[in-house]
């Protein structure tokens, strides 16, 4: 037998954590790696946060887990807070991105089919969508995603997706046919790129989607929560979706995810249509309310923005030292990607920066380097990522024969 007991679906690296401090992660052979990728954007309180692992230990002893048969005040405070701080009215729990982003495609579906009135009813289904955006690995998510890797070998895919170039309002326009249920877009493309949409194009789609009573949803797995310096990255664009999937840094390393909805926009999601058994239990909700005690007000808000200006200036003015390695910054808050010239792949950048300089970043589409670091760092850890990166591109650069 050669098959691993870990299914083999990752390329796994050698640098294998076993304990994190704050924004460090220290490995099992004790080496230490500065942590700006935190878990792609999920750990935003960098690791062993007092007050999330204490809320979640105190939660674990009392009520871990319960049936969604039963009344949930943790759920309700949470679902509170969350529809208090956003446009939405409604939110459902999930465990994960793509089971949000699941509840948000059938949620989009229902808005037209299960509507409650015989005479709004119709039976639009297809979802227009964007090349090379990640909506996450089941089959739907799969399926509302152009990248052809995450097909192969899982056909036939479900029906009822459309990709048209992001960031392209004709092309989302000429899309529209009468069987169109809604858009799908991330604010900012994370997988993709780090990619912000343009104002343009994001009042576009809210105007074709009025128009033609079509649902915006937003995938905001990645950019939302106070990653871009707002709460949700659509707050950037003054504009307000229907539907919204959030997930990532939502429990702060707990696992969970919310789709959240306005009262219009979920009207086809009545008793019985939808469900998870450990959707917003307990635990998650502890965790939710921990994230939330921290991160949604003004002051974290605000730190995360200059904090953001502060990274980003500080690797704008450094990578003008290597203009053949760097091309450009592009990002929002503490969302950030680091373009790299054809003749560096990120992947190998990536690779370099963790192996020889213990500094964790990610990958991601268009050859470019994620920086996703925990919302609370400081100028010391910007110090010791800019020396890591500066290291790292002086030994990057060097040419073996020399
Ligand atoms: C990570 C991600 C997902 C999927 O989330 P999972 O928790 O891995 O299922 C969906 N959409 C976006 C934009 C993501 O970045």
């Amino acid at each position: 037998m050669t098959i691993t007991p870990l299914m083999p679906v990752y390329p796994r690296c050698g640098f294998r954590p076993v304990r994190g401090e704050g924004s460090w992660l220290i490995a099992e052979d004790g080496a230490r790696a500065l942590d700006f990728a935190s878990g792609i954007a999920v750990n935003l309180l960098g690791h062993g946060h007092p007050h999330l692992t204490q809320a979640i230990a105190e939660q674990a002893a009392t009520l871990m887990h319960v049936s969604n048969l039963y009344g949930s005040p943790q759920g309700e405070k949470f679902a509170k807070r969350l529809t208090d701080s956003t446009f939405a009215d409604t939110v459902f729990f999930t465990n994960s991105g793509a089971e949000a982003v699941e509840c948000a495609i059938k949620a989009a579906r229902a808005y037209h089919q299960n509507a409650p009135e015989e005479s709004e009813r119709s039976d639009r289904f297809e979802i227009i969508t964007f090349k090379n955006a990640f909506h996450g690995r089941t089959m739907a998510t799969i399926s509302a995603s152009n990248q052809e890797k995450m097909h192969h070998g899982f056909a036939p895919l479900l029906p009822g997706f459309k990709y048209v170039e992001f960031d392209d309002l004709d092309g989302a326009k000429a899309a529209i046919t009468d069987k169109t249920a809604g858009f799908l877009v991330e604010p900012v493309q994370g997988e993709g790129g780090i990619r912000p949409a343009s104002e343009a194009f994001m009042h576009g789609l809210r105007a074709l989607a009025d128009e033609h009573d079509l649902m915006l949803v937003l995938d905001e797995v990645q950019c939302g929560v106070a990653r871009t310096g707002k709460l949700y990255a659509y707050e950037h664009y003054g504009i307000i979706p229907d539907i919204m999937a959030s997930a990532k840094g939502i429990g702060g390393g707990f696992p969970f995810g919310a789709c959240l909805a306005t009262e219009k926009a979920a009207r086809g999601m009545t008793f019985g249509t939808h469900g998870s058994t450990y959707g917003g239990n307990p635990l998650a909700m502890a965790a939710g309310n921990a994230v939330w005690d921290v991160v949604a007000n003004d002051e974290f808000l605000e730190q995360v923005r200059s904090t953001g200006e502060k990274l980003r200036s500080a690797i704008e003015q450094f990578i003008g030292n290597y203009p053949e390695m760097f091309d450009l910054v592009r990002g929002k808050g503490l969302m950030l990607g680091l373009r790299l010239n054809d003749q560096v792949v990120a992947r190998d950048f990536v690779s370099h920066l963790r192996d020889n300089h213990g500094l964790l970043t990610v990958a991601a589409g268009d050859n470019t380097l994620r920086i996703l670091p925990p919302l609370n760092i400081g100028d010391a850890e910007i110090s010791t990522f800019i020396e890591k990166l500066s290291a790292g591109s002086a030994d990057f650069a060097k040419p073996e024969a020399a």
